[in-house]
């Protein structure tokens, strides 16, 4: 049955890197045989210098009637003054977001033993690191009410947020987190707070119940102040960690940063029925746009994704995987990981290598 792709390159970097992901989608399609339709739409910036909107409603059918969007980046100064803030480019983003339900981000923190200088960390560290974070996308303290600034009798004024999960959103993440463990070494780490909030009691307690249903993943629980010590003194004992927005928020940003090269770190929103959108989880890079050197890998690998966790076809993400392993052991890099004694390639160089590497 023939799959539906949506892909959406957006601006800045994002045509020219979901161009080379856009290649080696189709050798894949071809070698595997899996059928796939691409289309394209109009999202961000590209879309409101056509449309007037950053989501114009005809991207929003195509992304409804999609199996899965791939996503390059959206944003950058052209569009950084625009008064109304309804308009600007990022709310492309967030209503696809919101308006596909996608509440499971899946942020690997995967490094290279090939780029393993390229980490802030020493070698031995983070050399071969493969971390998953599943963070919760659309609940928690980001958007429970009541919210806001309020002024006291006593004249003071006060801020308040509210940290709010209900059951069947702590168990719709904590399903996705489950899958993505069994896809992988079977080992959930959850991370809460549940010594001090009432919600993450609550979480816990949920997580427990859930993973009656996969007994074979082992899972364990860690307070967040200890996983956020946990990942920059030994990152290499986990293998799925999941948690809240906000905390996922900061805990992934840092896991991406122990792979020191953003250009290499795909992600992925997923609905409940594992319909997602894939993007790397770098912006639109505008100082670099239209230079040809932009990284492509990190969108590569989110096409990778694409295929393994939401179209199921998980021989052609290994080929991927695999394809881009190859063309770090054959010493290409763009300029974002170079080194010395490595050979510079551009972006289409560097999509094209995979493409070699796949054939
Ligand atoms: P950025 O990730 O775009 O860039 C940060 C730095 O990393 C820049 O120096 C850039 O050149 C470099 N970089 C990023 N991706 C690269 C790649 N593939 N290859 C080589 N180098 C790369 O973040 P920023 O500068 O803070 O934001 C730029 C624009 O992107 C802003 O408009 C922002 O709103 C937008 N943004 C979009 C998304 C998204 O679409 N998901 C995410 C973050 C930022």
């Amino acid at each position: 049955m023939s799959k539906n792709v949506l892909i959406l390159p957006g601006d800045g970097i994002g045509p020219e890197i979901v161009a080379e992901a856009v290649k080696v989608l189709n050798v894949v399609n071809d070698k595997f045989d899996l059928g796939l339709t691409l289309e394209e739409g109009l999202v961000g910036g590209s879309a409101y210098d056509v449309h007037g909107t950053p989501l114009p409603e005809e991207t929003m059918n195509k992304a409804k009637a999609s199996d899965a969007i791939l996503l390059g980046a959206v944003g950058g100064p052209k569009w950084d003054n625009l008064e109304d803030r309804e308009l600007r480019p990022e709310k492309g983003l967030l209503g696809l977001r919101s308006g596909l339900e996608l509440f499971g981000n899946l942020r690997p923190a995967i490094l290279y033993p090939q780029l393993a200088d390229a980490s802030s960390l020493k070698p031995e560290i983070v050399s071969g690191l493969d971390i998953l974070i599943v963070r919760e996308l659309t609940g928690g303290i980001y958007f429970g009410k009541p919210r806001g600034i309020r002024t006291l009798e006593n004249g003071e004024r006060e801020g308040y947020n509210t940290y709010v999960y209900s059951e069947s959103e702590i168990r719709r993440i904590a399903k996705v987190a489950f899958e993505s463990a069994q896809k992988r070494n079977k080992k959930l780490c959850s991370v809460d707070k549940a010594n001090v909030l009432e919600v993450t009691v609550l979480w816990r307690e949920i997580l427990e119940e859930v993973s009656k249903d996969y007994p074979d993943v082992e899972l364990s629980h860690m307070y967040v102040d200890n996983a956020a010590m946990q990942l920059v003194r030994a990152p290499k004992q986990f293998d799925v960690m999941v948690t809240g927005n906000m905390f996922g928020d900061i805990l992934s940003d840092a896991a991406a940063m122990l792979t020191g090269s953003i250009g290499m770190l795909p992600s992925a929103s997923l609905d409940k029925d594992n319909k997602g959108m894939y993007e790397p989880c770098h912006g639109s890079a505008p100082d670099i746009a239209g230079q040809g050197i932009a990284n492509p890998l990190a969108t590569i690998l989110s096409a990778a994704m694409m295929l393994r966790y939401s179209l199921n076809e998980v021989a052609a993400a290994d080929a991927i995987e695999e394809a881009v392993s190859k063309v770090l052991d054959q010493g290409l890099r763009t300029a974002d990981i170079f080194s010395d004694g490595m050979k510079k390639v551009s972006t289409e160089e560097m999509g094209e290598a995979v493409v070699a590497a796949l054939s």
